[in-house]
């Protein structure tokens, strides 16, 4: 029986980690089939506080590991298949093996939001990547096209400057939605291009992308614009299919908490972006993390207090 489980290893997870562990709950952390989350595939982080130069997500995963491990996280590396909340403990089923727990912390985070256009699946892994932190490499004085006009999208065009010839940023309106200091850095760079108030229609290529087909959603044109690789970063959905049925969602999947992270089962806490719809950031899910950890503690304290009998006298 386990004291606490924490669902995910992305910032939030590692937080929650750090804290129950120095609560001495020894937590154990299910990090999921992606170590790190979306902190891990960002190319890199300069807006955390403590690293004025910055460091890649990569970097800053390793570190928040070795602090939870340092205050007796254990780490196992499995995915979560299914939860059984309805009674307690708290059953957790991973593709290895069968857990039970007296509190639970859902760090599961987001992934990349399919454009859902043909071509996009059959040519995922040959040409069409969701990570340029992982794929950019392969793009040395390639052409590419990155969709989407958020921060993902013009943070990681910037990455991809490091290798590509040209990058095309396609956006479906003619502003970005990107932070400020983002957009001066994009329009300066002369290797990218933008193709504004354009959507992506079809993912063209003969056993790898060639060419990526567009549409102009103003003048409703079409257009064939030839490229090497195709980085989609229009949103992210919450990881919360495993969760159905057990604790309450919102319309979008998003688990619903308070500002303590309670979720609507007595026990299950959630933190990081699986709960947060509007502001999603690294230093976000550090505080939710740890606002997470110290609201278990208090559940699995109140739990033992039970478990005695009441003193008289
Ligand atoms: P996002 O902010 O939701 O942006 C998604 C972009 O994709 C938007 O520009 C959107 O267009 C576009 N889009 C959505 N659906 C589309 C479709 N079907 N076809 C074409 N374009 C589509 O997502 P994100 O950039 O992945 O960022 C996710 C969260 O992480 C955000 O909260 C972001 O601030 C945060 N983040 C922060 C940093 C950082 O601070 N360094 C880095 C990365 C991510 P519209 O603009 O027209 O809606």
């Amino acid at each position: 029986m386990e004291n606490l489980i924490i669902i995910g290893s992305g910032p939030a997870g590692w937080t929650a980690g750090i804290y129950a562990g120095r609560a001495q709950l020894a937590p154990l952390l299910i990090t999921g089939s992606a170590p790190g989350g979306q902190m891990a595939l960002t190319s890199e982080i300069e807006n955390y506080p403590g690293f004025p130069q910055g460091l890649s997500g990569q970097e800053l995963t390793q570190l928040m590991q070795q602090q939870a491990e340092r205050f007796d996280t254990r780490v196992l590396i499995d995915e979560v298949s299914a939860v059984e909340l309805s009674s307690h403990p708290f059953k957790v089923t991973t593709y290895g093996d069968e857990y039970e727990a007296q509190a639970l912390i859902v760090t599961t985070g987001t992934s990349p939001r399919k454009l859902g256009v043909p071509g996009e699946a059959k040519f995922t892994g040959r040409g069409v990547s969701y990570c340029a932190t992982c794929d950019g490499f392969f793009y040395q004085d390639r052409q590419v096209v990155v969709v989407g006009g958020g921060d993902s999208a013009i943070e990681e065009a910037l990455f991809l400057t490091k290798f590509a010839s040209q990058v095309h940023v396609v956006h479906r309106r003619n502003r970005l939605r990107a932070e400020k200091v983002f957009q001066e850095r994009a329009f300066r760079n002369e290797k990218i291009g933008f193709v504004w108030d354009s959507v992506v229609t079809e993912i063209m290529g003969d056993g790898k992308v060639t060419a990526v087909r567009l549409r102009n959603v103003k003048t409703e044109e079409e257009s064939t614009l030839e490229a090497d690789g195709v980085f989609v970063y229009v949103g992210t959905i919450p990881n919360t299919g495993f969760l159905e049925g057990q604790l309450e969602l919102d319309d979008r999947g998003y688990i619903v908490t308070n500002r303590q992270g309670h979720t609507s089962v007595p026990g299950v806490f959630a933190a990081g972006d699986v709960q947060e719809r509007v502001l999603k950031q690294v230093s976000t899910a550090v505080g939710s993390g740890a606002m997470a950890a110290m609201e278990a503690e208090k559940f699995v304290a109140e739990l033992e207090d039970r478990a005695y009998p009441e003193r008289t006298g």
